[in-house]
């Protein structure tokens, strides 16, 4: 019954921002907002907070959905706090892992190598860059693919 109203309101919020010229509507990341709303309804069952935070989305959703001046920063503020406090929620309880967690984890790590492998090799620093961002990149997305695959993402 919960879950009806949660995504009723997800619908209704795209088809807002989908219509609306506001300056704090378009970087709202419904994407990720649908991908949540999925995975909070998956995980209610069993977990309190998860049922308690399908309650507060929609509340904040409907905020959102119905007011009539176009929305500011502070409503953006709390979009994106709310989105993100749930992800933490995931990531901690329910192990799952941020999109794009293994690029963020490999391309700074493909960068330091890079460097250094410029110096040792090429002695010129810059000459390792794109190789470890290369490196990072290629790493990191076909990592992140393999757990998008296994359903350990968000
Ligand atoms: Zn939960």
């Amino acid at each position: 019954m919960k879950h009806k109203v949660l995504e009723n309101a997800v619908r209704d919020l795209k088809e807002k921002k989908n219509n609306s010229k506001d300056r704090y509507m378009k970087p709202l990341n419904v994407d990720l907002l649908e991908r949540i709303t999925q995975r909070l309804i998956e995980f209610s069952d069993n977990c309190d907070e998860c049922t308690n935070f399908i309650t507060d989305l929609t509340d904040l959703l409907n905020d959102i959905i119905y007011k009539q001046e176009p929305l500011d920063k502070k409503d953006f503020m709390r979009f994106q706090s709310k989105l993100k406090v749930i992800t933490q929620h995931m990531e901690k309880e329910h192990n799952l892992l941020p999109d794009g967690h293994y690029i963020s984890m490999y391309l700074p790590l493909g960068i330091s190598f890079g460097l250094i492998f410029g110096l040792i090799l090429f002695d010129n620093i810059s000459m390792g860059l794109p190789l470890g961002v290369a490196f990072g990149l290629i790493i990191g997305s076909s990592m992140d693919a393999d757990a998008k695959k296994k359903g350990k993402t968000i």
